[in-house]
C-alpha cells in the first residue's frame, strides 16, 4: 500500500480529509482482496472518483483511499456503452458521439468519473428531459466490503427486507437511500455515495444523436419575465434544457464573456431536439420570445455543435467564475442543492430572493435547473459576519424546501459536508431504516465513514 497523494485528500468541496493508505486496483478481484483485508483489519475505506464532488465525499476520514481510476474499460455498442468506473464523462461523451449516439445525463463537470456520477446519481441541465443517471444504468458490477463481487441487472431485487420511505415530490432527489419495497439493487447502489459498495463497471444506455438541435440563451429585462416564461415553456415538446441565470450570475459572467446585454436582468438557456417536430419550430420560438417580453434581438440562438458548446461553456464557467470570486473574497462559498415540486418553484425562488436581499444583498447568485424546480443558491460571503449570516440561511432554505414537499439534495448528494441536512428531510426512524441497510451491507461501518451519517461511536 502506498502513501496517500495529497490530491486524493481534497475535492471540489474545498474540504480536506485525512487517510493513511492508498490503493488504485485495476481489477474487481484486486479490489475485492483489498476490501476483504480492510474488513479483517477494521480499516475504514473511502472510494475516490475524479474528485469533482461538492460535498467532501471522497476526501477520507482515516483509513484507506481506494481510487477507481484504473477501471478504464470503454466499449460503445448500439444502444449502450460498457464503461469502467474510471472513465470520465468526457471520454464517454466523445466515444458515444463518434458512434452517432449520446449518453443523456449531462452533469456539467465532464471530468467527473462514471463511477462518481453513479455513486451520486448525478444529473444536469439535460435531466429536464432525460432524468438523472439512475435511469440510464442497465447493469452494474459492485464490490462489497466482504470481498464479494456482484453483477446486477435492472430488475434484480434487493434480497433482504427494506422499510420503505416516502419520496419527496421533487423531480430530482439524491438525499440518502431511496428505500422502496422490492427495490432494484441498481436503485439502491446508485446515489449511495460510496457507503454501500464500490461500483467498478456499468452498462449505460445510449440514445441516437438527434438529427437537429436548437440551443439558445434568451435574455429578459426582468427576473419576473424569465420566470413567467419558465412556466409556459416547460411543456414545450422535446425541450431538453431549461436553465436559469439571475441578474447577479449575468454580471459575474459579463466579466468573462462579451455580448451579455446590459439591459438583461435574467436569462434562460434552452435546448430543444427538433427531430420530427411538425411546423416551423424556429418561428414558434420567435413567437414565444415576443409573448414572453424577452430581449429577442439580443438573445442568442444556434443550431451547430459549436453554438451548443459555446452556450454550454458559458453555463459551465459560471460555477468556476463564482468559485474564483469566492477564492478572492477569502471566505467559503455557501451553496444549496435543494429541489421542490414544480408547483412550488416560484414560491421557493421568491423566498430565496426576499431573504437574500434582506440578509446578503449583492452577495449571492442564483442559477441552475429551473425546469426541474432546482436552482442553486450561491452565497458569496465577503466577511466573517456574512458567512455567519449565510450559514443559518442554508438551513432555513432546506427547511423551507422540505416544507414545500422538496428535497435537501437534488443532485450533489450530502457527503460529509452536508450530512446534517438528512435530518431535515427524514425523521430519526426513517434515517434508522437507512442505517439498517448500511449495517446489513457494511456491518463494521467501514465504507465512506462520515458520509451521509455520522460514524457510529
Ligand atoms: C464546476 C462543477 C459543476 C458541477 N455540475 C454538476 C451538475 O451539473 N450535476 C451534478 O450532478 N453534479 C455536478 N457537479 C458535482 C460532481 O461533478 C458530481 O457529484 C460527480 O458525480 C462526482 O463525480 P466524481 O467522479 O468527481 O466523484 P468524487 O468526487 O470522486 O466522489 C463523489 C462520491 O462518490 C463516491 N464514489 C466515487 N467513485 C465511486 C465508485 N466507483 N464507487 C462507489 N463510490 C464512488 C465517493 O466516495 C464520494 O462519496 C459539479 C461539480 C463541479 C466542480
Amino acid at each position: 500500500m502506498a502513501e496517500v497523494p495529497q490530491a486524493y485528500l481534497e475535492d471540489a468541496s474545498g474540504l480536506t480529509g485525512h487517510a493513511s493508505q492508498f490503493a488504485a486496483p485495476s481489477t474487481a478481484g484486486e479490489l475485492a482482496a483489498i476490501l476483504a483485508d480492510c474488513r479483517r483489519r477494521l480499516m475504514p475505506v473511502t472510494f475516490a472518483g475524479a474528485g469533482t464532488g461538492l460535498v467532501g465525499g471522497r476526501i477520507g476520514d482515516g483509513g484507506m483511499i481506494v481510487s477507481l481510476e484504473r477501471f478504464q474499460r470503454l466499449e460503445i455498442r448500439p444502444g449502450h456503452a460498457i464503461a469502467g468506473a474510471g472513465i470520465s464523462l468526457k471520454e464517454l461523451h466523445t466515444a458515444a458521439q463518434a458512434s452517432g449516439q449520446f449518453y443523456p445525463p449531462d452533469p456539467t463537470e465532464w471530468t467527473a468519473s462514471v463511477g462518481g456520477t453513479i455513486a451520486t446519481n448525478a444529473s444536469g441541465s439535460r435531466s429536464f428531459l432525460y432524468g438523472s443517471t439512475r435511469k440510464w444504468i442497465r447493469s452494474l458490477t459492485a464490490v462489497f466490503i466482504d470481498g464479494s463481487i456482484r453483477a446486477f441487472r435492472r430488475g434484480d431485487r434487493v434480497d433482504f427486507p427494506i422499510s420503505p420511505l416516502p419520496a419527496p415530490l421533487a423531480r430530482k432527489h439524491t438525499a440518502g437511500y431511496p428505500l422502496r419495497e422490492s427495490m432494484d439493487w441498481i436503485d439502491l447502489l446508485c446515489g449511495s455515495e460510496g457507503t454501500l459498495a464500490a461500483v467498478v463497471e456499468a452498462e449505460l444506455s445510449l440514445l441516437p444523436q438527434p438529427a437537429a438541435l436548437l440551443s439558445g440563451v434568451v435574455f429578459f429585462p426582468s427576473p419576473h419575465a424569465a420566470l413567467s416564461a419558465v412556466d409556459s415553456w416547460r411543456p414545450i415538446p422535446q425541450l431538453r434544457m431549461l436553465e436559469y441565470l439571475d441578474n447577479s450570475s449575468l454580471r459575474i459572467l459579463s466579466a468573462a464573456y462579451n455580448g451579455i446585454p446590459a439591459a438583461a436582468q435574467s436569462a434562460l438557456l434552452i435546448e430543444q431536439q427538433l427531430d420530427a417536430l411538425p411546423g416551423d419550430p424556429i418561428g414558434l420560438w420567435i413567437d414565444r420570445l415576443d409573448a414572453a417580453n424577452a430581449l429577442a434581438e439580443q438573445s442568442w440562438f444556434g443550431q451547430t455543435a459549436h453554438d451548443r458548446e459555446r452556450f454550454r461553456a458559458l453555463r459551465h464557467s459560471l460555477p468556476e467564475v463564482v468559485n474564483q470570486r469566492v477564492h478572492r473574497n477569502g471566505f467559503p462559498k455557501l451553496n444549496t442543492d435543494y429541489a421542490v415540486p414544480i408547483e412550488a418553484s416560484q414560491a421557493m425562488l421568491d423566498n430565496y430572493v426576499s431573504r437574500l436581499e434582506a440578509e446578503l444583498p449583492g452577495r449571492y447568485a442564483i442559477f441552475g435547473h429551473i425546469g426541474d424546480a432546482h436552482v442553486h443558491v450561491n452565497m458569496l460571503p465577503e466577511s466573517q459576519a456574512d458567512f455567519d449570516t449565510g450559514l443559518p440561511l442554508t438551513i432555513e432554505f432546506a427547511r423551507h424546501a422540505v416544507s414545500l414537499g422538496g428535497t435537501v439534495s437534488a443532485e450533489h448528494g450530502l457527503g460529509r459536508k452536508k450530512r446534517n441536512l438528512l435530518a431535515i428531510e427524514f425523521s430519526e426512524p426513517q434515517i434508522d431504516a437507512m442505517r439498517d441497510v448500511k449495517r446489513r451491507l457494511d456491518p463494521a461501518w467501514l465504507l465512506g465513514r462520515g458520509v451521509l451519517f455520522a460514524p457510529p461511536s
